[in-house]
């Protein structure tokens, strides 16, 4: 065939070029953040299908997060000029295993239609195990058990392959808990995360013949952020890739950040053993970032040992210094950031207007995000939140997900215990603990259990209509899953309304309720994308990022684990505070091992930016309900003095918001530690001390001028740092009453306003 023309090769530098054109045999690409890593990998897919070497459906492509897949995607179409929509085998490494799964689920002990349990459901479950075992799950919570299991899961340990070394978990019976779990996994037809890759790499070891069909099958597979591999994903990956061996992965190991759950950097050593004669290329120009941007991230990763080292370099101007800022508290912190954004996208002297598409705050822990979505919401802020499962964890879309799972799998005995009483079907505990029994005496599933219980007539008074309805319905709905073609969309509003689930919200009298109604419309119209509620639902439990799909720029929030392998022209890394980065777990934990991962945490954070970065930190911060007052972040003090600007802390030194205050000589910071020997801090202490709570206060008024705060009367304009700007229309006391221009009338603590001159 005669080569056709491949363009896309000259947006490359030499070495990846190198790795690009280099189609066939083992490929490691080990290089530092933004030097193309992505961009080769992306390139080399084009051009496979470009020389004719692959069919879409014969390259498998693996990242990590449905995004960074959902990117890949759009760059591969971008660079063919048509749509990659016949790259079947692009994905997560669990979305592509429950597609292998789902085809041969029965080998496994599994049904096609499995459903896929969260955190939440697997935490249910084991409490169950624990509680009907003897051991007191106050000392040995399921939490825990749920951790142990994962990490042999992660090592692609069934119960069987658990070694005698690791006999003392969970008190001594964690391998027998294991064997029980994944037998209640079973007979629920279910899988948990982990069970998708595991059931995946017994089924190949199990059966050869299925494993070289896949190998035939896949003539090119590729690895995006191979650091990250787990034990049970690294095996995957070379069971599959024997056959032909045309297996390329990229990485770094600077951005290994998944140790914790079972991640090895170890496999990027063993690649080469692996897969002898393989090419290792090594990139080192960064594309991405400003040089000071790259100078900060190299000198904090060098703070750790055992790298496998590397040069960066880059040829981009100059650009602005990192920017460090110390706040009150956390309110006080998204407010800033929430100011800061806002002038960003106006534009400012130093920066052209920028789109919110442009910024991202990432996140140590997500905790954080409540603060920022709090107050985004309040100025009108457009945000997406990526990462969290936000929407998907909202009771009520819980519940409703929960109906759609009994009506496509009935024996999903979990999804029943969830939505039996709900709405409230005048079932008392004595009427659940009857049909959980019926169902045990017969290993029914607590649906038949019920059916079986009021056909005996086990039921009485009002509940046994109302179940009866239940039931009656569950049967109908699952007969329409079984249809083939349904409209899914149809059936979801029709088990919503039937079942009386959203007539419980209607007559539900609470502030929250019409939001949820709202959120139940919006699940029903997230099923358009989807063929039926299967897919819609397989998607819910993959998705590691939710994005609404409403138009319109957004600013987005993400966790720093999320953000790996995205950039962003503007970034703010807030809670730079040693408890929460470095999380207290990784400084409690003896040896630097920990502490290093969240240093290369920092190193991610710090490298997703472009052009402009912001770290902050804050003096208290409320963690589960307790105020806890702050320490700057260890990192903060390993940031390069010469490539750092520290801004004044709003409210000190009579400085505002926005306008930062030239910031003091560089000379005359210790990093972080000079905010908080500043006089303008110490005021701040004394007053909060004065009002005689040494704590933070309730809502924060900033610093202001406390004489001030009596003095209001009817029709003044007032500003409140939770509700924004408003009009008091009555006093009461120490109480104002305010009409908020956009939070609507709230009664507030004088104090907490301040007078505002718009
Ligand atoms: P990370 O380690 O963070 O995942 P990466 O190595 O995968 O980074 P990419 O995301 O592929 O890096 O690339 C970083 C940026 O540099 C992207 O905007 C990309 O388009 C750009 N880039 C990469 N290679 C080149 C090149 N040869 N010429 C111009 N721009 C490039
Ligand atoms: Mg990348």
């Amino acid at each position: 065939m005669a080569a056709r023309p491949a363009p896309y090769l000259d947006d490359l530098n030499p070495a990846q070029r190198a790795a690009v054109e280099a189609l066939d045999g083992p490929v490691l690409m080990l290089a530092g953040a933004g030097t193309g890593k992505t961009k080769a990998l992306t390139t080399r897919i084009v051009h496979l299908l470009n020389t004719g070497r692959a069919n879409p459906h014969e390259i498998l492509a693996v990242t990590f997060t449905n995004k960074a897949a959902r990117e890949m995607k759009l760059r591969v179409a971008r660079l063919m000029g048509q749509s990659a929509d016949g790259m079947k085998w692009m994905g997560t490494f669990h979305s592509i295993s429950v597609k292998i799964l789902r085809r041969h689920a029965e080998l496994v002990g599994l049904k096609s239609n499995f459903t896929i349990l969260d955190t939440d459901d697997q935490l249910r479950l084991l409490k169950q195990l624990i509680a009907a075992s003897d051991i007191d799950e106050k000392r040995w919570p399921a939490r825990m058990l749920a951790g142990v299991i994962d990490s042999w899961k992660n090592r692609a340990w069934t119960p069987q392959k658990v070694p005698a070394s690791e006999a003392s978990a969970y008190n001594g019976r964690g391998t027998e808990l294991y064997q029980q779990y994944q037998d209640r996994l079973r007979s629920l037809n279910a899988t948990d995360f982990g069970d998708l890759l595991l059931h995946t790499v017994t089924l190949f070891q199990a059966h050869p013949d299925i494993l070289a069909q896949y190998q035939r099958w896949f003539k090119y597979i590729l690895v995006d952020e191979y650091q990250d591999t787990n034990v049970a994903q690294y095996l995957w990956l070379r069971l599959l890739a024997q056959a032909h061996k045309n297996i390329c992965c990229v990485g770094d190991d600077d951005q290994s950040i998944y140790g914790w759950r079972g991640a090895e950097v170890g496999n990027i050593l063993r690649f080469e053993t692996d897969f002898p004669g393989a090419e290792v290329v090594r990139l080192e120009q960064n594309y991405r970032s400003t040089p000071h941007i790259l100078a900060a991230a190299s000198a904090v990763i060098a703070g750790n040992s055992g790298r496998l080292g590397k040069t960066l370099w880059t040829d981009r101007e100059e650009g602005e210094k990192l920017r460090l800022i110390g706040h009150w508290d956390g309110e006080e912190e998204a407010r800033w950031i929430g100011d800061e954004v806002e002038s960003l996208q106006r534009g400012t002297r130093a920066m052209d207007a920028q789109s919110l598409d442009n910024m991202a705050i990432l996140v140590r822990a997500s905790h954080q995000m409540r603060a920022f979505e709090d107050r985004f919401l309040t100025i009108g802020l457009p945000y997406r939140v990526i990462g969290g499962p936000r929407f998907y964890e909202r009771m009520e879309i819980r519940d409703a997900m929960a109906y759609f799972r009994l009506a496509i799998s009935p024996e999903d005995d979990l999804a029943f215990e969830r939505v039996i009483n709900t709405p409230k079907r005048g079932l008392g505990d004595k009427a659940r603990q009857n049909i959980q029994r019926r169902a045990r005496a017969e290993g029914l599933t607590l649906l038949a259990g019920a059916r079986a219980l009021l056909a005996e007539g086990g039921i009485s008074g009002k509940g046994a209509g109302q179940l009866r309805a239940f039931t009656d319905g569950m049967g109908r709905w699952h007969d329409a899953t079984l249809a083939p073609n349904y409209n899914h969309i149809e059936l979801a509003e029709a088990i919503l309304e039937e079942s009386g689930y959203t007539a419980m919200w209607q007559n539900d009298k609470t502030p929250e309720a019409p939001g949820r109604l709202e959120n139940l419309k919006e699940l029903v119209k997230a099923l358009d994308n989807f063929e039926n509620l299967q897919g819609f639902l397989e998607h819910v439990s993959l998705i590691m990022e939710n994005e609404t799909d409403e138009q319109g720029a957004k600013v987005s929030i993400m966790t720093l684990h999320a953000a790996k392998g995205l950039e962003f022209p503007v970034v703010f890394l807030p809670g730079w505070e040693d408890g929460l980065f470095p999380s207290q777990r990784s400084m409690d934990e003896s040896g630097a091992k920990g502490l290093e991962e969240e240093r290369r945490l920092a190193y991610v954070g710090i490298t997703r930016a472009e052009v402009l970065c912001t770290i902050s930190f804050t003096a208290n911060r409320r963690v589960y309900g307790q105020w806890q007052s702050q320490l700057p972040s260890r990192f903060i003090d390993e940031l390069p003095a010469d490539h750092v600007d520290i801004l004044t802390p709003p409210g000190l030194y009579g400085g505002g918001y926005g306008a930062a205050a030239p910031a003091p000589k560089l000379e005359e910071r210790v990093a972080s530690a000079d905010v908080y020997n500043s006089p303008g801090w110490r005021r701040m202490q004394e007053r909060s001390a004065q009002r005689g709570t040494g704590q933070p206060r309730e809502a924060k008024g900033t610093v202001i001028d406390l004489a001030a705060v009596s003095s209001f009367t009817q029709g003044d304009r007032v500003f409140h740092q939770k509700f924004g700007y408003g009009t008091v229309d009555a006093i009461e006391g120490d109480k104002l009453g305010v009409a908020f221009d956009k939070a609507g009338s709230k009664k507030v603590i004088a104090s907490f306003v301040v007078a505002a001159d718009q």
